[in-house]
């Protein structure tokens, strides 16, 4: 490499004291990540001053507080210009390519906000030389033969895209021969998500076929990248290790992670078990400001709280499917891993996000119509779209939707909100449009959302809309397949019947937070966690268990 030239921006530049304290921050943050680090991760940035300014220096800042932590990255910047831009096909500002003569994994944009993670992530394996992939994986990837190029569409806002990304650079750092990896930020390349229809995050292709929308637990990652096309079950052909538990928790929302906390204190040895992102719903909603003691918190970072105070207590396994359960002493569970055994399991695999079941809506599902505002508002910044529902939900995406720079309006169906009245004022402050008594009959377009069919229900009469994107906030359905498998009491309304008291139908199934039904608010969430978790811990001292114990 010392042939080809310095890179032209390696002179550190004078800091302001904010910058300094940020930096020293991050630097406590990261020191014990790269502390033993063992290989060198060589990075070359490639820039062009004028082209997504912000994101440079972002890039900058954030590489120069791990090379303070770790003489082992390195860095070396470029102009657009430079022939090793053009030797390496680079012509986007920023770009950023990890280790270049060993891989072909590639950013285009800046890792930042949530994307952060993956990138610390992928400087790790790339260090270790270690993809860290599970047996079961490993054993899918080697039946690939040919080249899989793999472009993955990600936002610094989206909590689920660094599953997906940390996937995919495995992947990579696995078989960096037959693979390479594009992390594409579509923040800074609004065209590129265009030209793909990328209107959600994550989406995957490989050779330009779409194999997966959403994250992925890893098993099924691989297993979409050998079949090319977006696999949804993945059925383990081995028993893994095996983990004993006194309790086993599903779903790392704060139900979850607060009965972690509260079984853990009580002495039970407890695990969160959780497929997806942890945090559930709050993960993705912008603001939050009825969480007692936080007047107003990003959703996120109310998870980011919740998930190292639930680590202090508790195993988390994340993006791990639990994919059946036994009833019986022990309880047997088997996630897309290893078995599980457990005295107690609590379900707390909260909701699900509830369709409208219009015509156009499964088929434009990532090209424009969307679930999540946190994650996909950022590709809609200057264009039309609605958000459907009246809920607080649906006020609170309207709000994060107009305060980056979209152009919303919500349609209800009736003639007024649902929405706590404090956050249903600042929707009409705003001067957001409301279609009041207005019902989306169809989502229409090619190949991205184009228009909607509206429907008033007040004069009758029907109209078309144009829009770019259809947010839809009508409500969650609560998460109970698992529990229809192993067979517990629902209620009518559908959630898991417990009669408000967190024991199921089953002995030794417990229920907690949105799936067991209730006021579906985080507080209370984390109170159901705590009382499901007092109540497990109630019934193992109880007598009646302790017989069973002894076989009395
Ligand atoms: P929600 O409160 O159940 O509201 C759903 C909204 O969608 C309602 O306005 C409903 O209309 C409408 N809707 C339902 N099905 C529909 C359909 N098929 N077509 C058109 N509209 C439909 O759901 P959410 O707003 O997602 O909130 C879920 C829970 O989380 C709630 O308990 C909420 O309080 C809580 N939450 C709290 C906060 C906060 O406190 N900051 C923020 C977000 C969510 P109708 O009004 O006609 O029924």
């Amino acid at each position: 490499m010392d042939g080809l030239g310095a890179g032209i921006f390696d002179e550190p530049r004078p800091e302001p004291m904010s910058e300094r304290s940020a930096m020293d921050q991050l630097e406590a943050q990261l020191e014990p990540l790269f502390k033993d680090l063992p290989g060198g991760v060589p990075l070359f940035l490639f820039t062009r001053p004028g082209r997504n300014d912000v994101l440079i220096a972002a890039t900058r800042f954030l590489i120069r507080a791990i090379r303070e932590v770790s003489p082992k990255v390195t860095l070396r910047e470029f102009d657009l210009s430079h022939k090793l831009a053009r030797q390496w096909d680079v012509d986007r500002s920023p770009t950023l390519l990890l280790d270049p003569d060993r891989y072909r994994i590639r950013w285009l944009g800046a890792p930042l906000g949530e994307e952060t993670r993956t990138f610390v992530e992928a400087l790790l394996m790339i260090g270790r030389e270690k993809s860290g992939l599970s047996e079961e994986s490993l054993k899918v990837l080697n039946k690939i033969e040919e080249r899989r190029d793999i472009k993955l569409f990600v936002s610094p806002s989206c909590p689920y895209c660094p599953q997906q990304a940390v996937n995919a650079i495995k992947a990579v750092v696995e078989k960096p021969d037959l693979f390479s990896l594009e992390i594409i930020d579509i923040l800074a390349n609004p065209d590129l998500a265009d030209e793909y229809s990328a209107q959600s995050v994550p989406q995957t292709f490989a050779n330009d076929v779409l194999i997966a929308q959403g994250a992925q637990t890893e098993e099924l990652f691989m297993l979409s990248l050998q079949r090319m096309e977006q696999q949804t079950l993945f059925i383990p052909d081995i028993d893994a290790e095996e983990v004993q538990a006194d309790l086993v928790i599903v779903g790392g929302g704060p139900a979850g992670l607060t009965a972690g906390i509260y079984a853990a204190r009580s002495g039970l040895r407890a695990v969160v078990v959780e497929k997806g992102a942890l945090g559930g719903q709050v993960a993705t909603t912008p603001v939050v400001e009825n969480y007692p003691g936080l007047t107003q918190v990003g959703g996120k970072a109310l998870v980011d709280l919740m998930v190292s105070h639930a680590l202090e207590y508790v195993k988390i396994f994340q993006g791990e499917e639990v994919l059946d359960i036994q009833p019986g002493e022990p309880i047997v569970l088997k996630t897309n891993r290893r078995r599980f055994t457990a005295r107690a399991v609590l379900l707390a695999t909260g909701a699900n996000y509830r369709h409208l079941n219009v015509p156009g809506e499964s088929r434009l599902s990532g090209h424009g119509v969307s679930y999540c505002s946190t994650c996909d508002g950022p590709l809609f910044k200057g264009k039309k779209v609605i958000i459907v529902g009246g809920g607080n939900s649906a006020v609170t995406e309207a709000l994060h939707l107009h305060n980056i720079g979209v152009k919303v309006t919500l349609v209800h169906r009736r003639d007024r909100l649902r929405a706590q009245e404090q956050l249903a004022k600042t929707i009409f402050s705003n001067n957001i449009p409301v279609l009041f008594n207005t019902e989306v009959k169809e989502i229409r377009g090619k190949d991205r959302v184009q228009e909607v069919v509206l429907f008033n229900n007040s004069t009758k009469k029907t109209s078309t809309m144009a829009v770019d994107g259809v947010f839809i906030t009508v409500g969650y359905e609560p998460a109970v397949e698992l529990a229809k498998k192993i067979g517990v009491d629902l209620t009518p309304d559908g959630y898991i019947d417990s009669g408000g008291r967190h024991r199921t139908s089953i002995p030794g199934i417990y229920v907690a937070g949105d799936v067991e039904g209730g006021y579906k608010q985080i507080v209370t969430a984390t109170g159901q966690g705590a009382e499901a978790a007092m109540a497990i811990f109630e019934d193992m001292i109880h007598p009646y268990w302790k017989a069973r114990e002894i076989g009395g």
